[in-house]
């Protein structure tokens, strides 16, 4: 496995790659790799010949107050997973390449964006939107993979792809989840050990909703109160939003009649970690 830096390095490795007749996988990280990443360089493994993860964390997509110093980046260990797990470069740009002096360009994803995790975080989208452009500009890759986990960015995302005719695949990977059900997060390692114990009710809840709507309810309201219940159990977090959304305008629905994302977020009380996870109804993202 190549550990990249520089832009010139990468489009030569690349472009060796396609002489051959290889088809390019990309998979955008920003390190602090579990089990979760790890699975979408397997789904990655399924879509191309050559393997690129980027770990690169982003300033642009974190909020003043938000936890871009204190996020964990511990990247060797992270070089030697995606080696374990069969990657073929990891491309880790440094921030003065990604945004060089001048640099004035952002990619908005109008409504998409400001909804759900957008509303309480202004200009997250625009920030993820942009640099997961340029990284698909710098690689080109025919597939790029994104884990259902963070749903509402693989919809902007797909919105973007589509608006702006960028000539890639985006794949949705499922979510990976620890034994209790807690969805993987780099986060996680923030929560204290009783955050960390309540944590699975979050889940807990979604599946609650779940079985009631497999039951036949249908209505969003019903539906999050099932989910609300349980989640009240995890006394030390604070729900941000619960919300039954289409999952291509992320409008709220009243009832489920369509394809539907339950979509949640939550914080806690004594770290702050916000964590969010979601579950999709009678369809796939
Ligand atoms: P991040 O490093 O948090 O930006 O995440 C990089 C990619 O990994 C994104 O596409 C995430 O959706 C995906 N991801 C994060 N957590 C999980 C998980 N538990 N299962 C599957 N994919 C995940």
């Amino acid at each position: 496995m190549d550990v990249i830096r520089q832009v010139g390095a990468l489009r030569l490795a690349v472009g060796q790659a396609r002489v051959k007749g290889q088809r390019v996988a990309l998979v955008p990280t920003m390190g602090a790799l579990h089990q979760g990443h790890l699975s979408l360089l397997d789904c990655a493994a399924q879509h191309g010949e050559l393997r690129v993860m980027s770990i690169y964390v982003n300033p642009t997509q974190f909020g003043p107050s938000e936890d871009f110093t204190k996020y964990p980046r511990p990247f060797d260990d992270d070089c030697e997973l995606a080696r374990g797990r069969g990657c073929d470069i990891v491309f880790a740009p440094a921030d003065g390449d990604m945004y060089p002096d001048g640099f004035c360009t952002t990619v908005s994803v109008n409504r998409l964006s400001e909804t759900l995790c957008g509303a309480s975080r202004p200009g997250h989208f625009a920030g993820v939107a942009t640099v997961v452009l340029k990284l698909l500009n710098l690689v080109q890759p025919d597939t790029a993979v994104f884990g259902r986990k963070d749903a509402q960015q693989v919809l902007v995302l797909r919105r973007m792809v589509q608006d702006l005719n960028v000539p890639v695949r985006l794949i949705a990977a499922p979510t990976v989840r620890e034994q209790d059900g807690l969805a993987l997060s780099s986060r996680n390692v923030y929560l204290t050990a009783e955050e960390r114990r309540q944590a699975p009710l979050l889940y807990r809840g979604l599946q609650a909703l779940g079985r009631a709507f497999e039951h036949g309810q249908l209505d969003t309201q019903r539906l999050r109160a099932s989910a609300r219940d349980i989640i009240a159990g995890a006394t030390l977090f604070s729900l941000e939003y619960l919300e039954v959304v289409d999952t291509v305008m992320l409008r709220p629905l009243d009832r489920v009649d369509r394809t539907a994302l339950v979509a949640l977020a939550a914080r806690c009380s004594q770290s702050r970690t916000r964590l969010i996870d979601n579950i999709t109804l009678g369809g796939e993202l």
